[in-house]
């Protein structure tokens, strides 16, 4: 569970984020729209404190991430994060990618992360590529096996962010699907996307930023086929 609270973000005297108020519930999958530079990215990288918090509050599963006393690694440990680019580690196969965090946090030891990592990989279709090296993989099946990566945490939320935006129309799908059925599973979700028609099939609420403030938010339904602010109306105009 998320909730945020007059969250602000300067860099410098630049405002980018201007007060934002947000529940996510255990389960929910809310996708957030909107123009480039309207602080889609950073809003997410705030909810694991990769960005310096200006002014406001962010607590995760009842931690407040803007508390100096709260152990930052800990509550990170419960979120998985995907972005445009898979970051793998180039020297390492695809196995030893997703085993490094559970071994090197001691999570699990060494043939337990590998059994897990085993399942993860079947579970995104890669289970033949245990021991390829990444540059070996195509783009899709790389992010498969960064979500795999960020799965082996076993986190109880996944922060997404444009994580098909990077790949060939061809293997955009496959991504999808295992963001889909992780949505399916029940997993609690913020996806930044760009692809409007997954976000009106998988969300359960959408988020629509423009200028560092939520302009407007409601079920898919609700935004794609009712939009109220002409920020968005604008806005879907042009990208649907
Ligand atoms: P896009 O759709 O292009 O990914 P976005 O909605 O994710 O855009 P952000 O990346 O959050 O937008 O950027 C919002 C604003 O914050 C932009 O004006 C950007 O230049 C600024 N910004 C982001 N990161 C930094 C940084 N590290 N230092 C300075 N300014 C930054
Ligand atoms: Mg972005």
């Amino acid at each position: 569970k998320i909730s945020v609270r007059g969250l602000k973000k300067s860099f410098g005297s630049n405002e980018v984020l201007k007060g934002l108020d947000v529940d996510v519930a255990e389960g929910e999958v809310v996708c957030v729209i909107g123009p480039s530079g309207s602080g889609k990215s950073t809003f997410l990288r705030c909810l694991n404190k990769l960005e310096d918090i200006t002014a406001g509050t962010v607590t995760v599963n009842g931690f407040d991430l803007t508390d100096a006393k709260v152990d930052l690694n800990t509550v990170r440990q419960n979120i998985g994060m995907v972005f445009q680019h898979f970051n793998l580690f180039p020297h390492m196969s695809v196995i030893q990618n997703i085993m490094l965090a559970p071994v090197e946090l001691k999570k699990l030891d060494k043939a337990g992360a590998r059994e897990k990592a085993m399942e993860l990989l079947r579970r995104v279709g890669l289970a033949e590529k245990a021991d390829a090296r990444p540059a070996s993989l195509s783009g899709g099946q790389k992010q498969r096996v960064a979500i795999a990566r960020a799965l082996a945490m076993n986190p109880g939320i996944m922060l997404f962010d444009e994580a098909t935006s990077a790949l060939d129309p061809e293997m955009v799908g496959e991504v999808l699907q295992v963001i889909r059925d992780l949505a399916a599973e029940g997993m609690t979700m913020v996806v930044v996307t760009h692809e409007m028609g997954f976000a009106r099939e998988v969300a359960d609420r959408v988020i629509f930023m423009d200028a560092g403030y939520i302009c407007e938010e409601g079920t898919p339904e609700a935004i794609f086929s009712n939009a109220q602010q002409p920020r968005l109306q604008e806005f879907l105009a042009k990208v649907l």
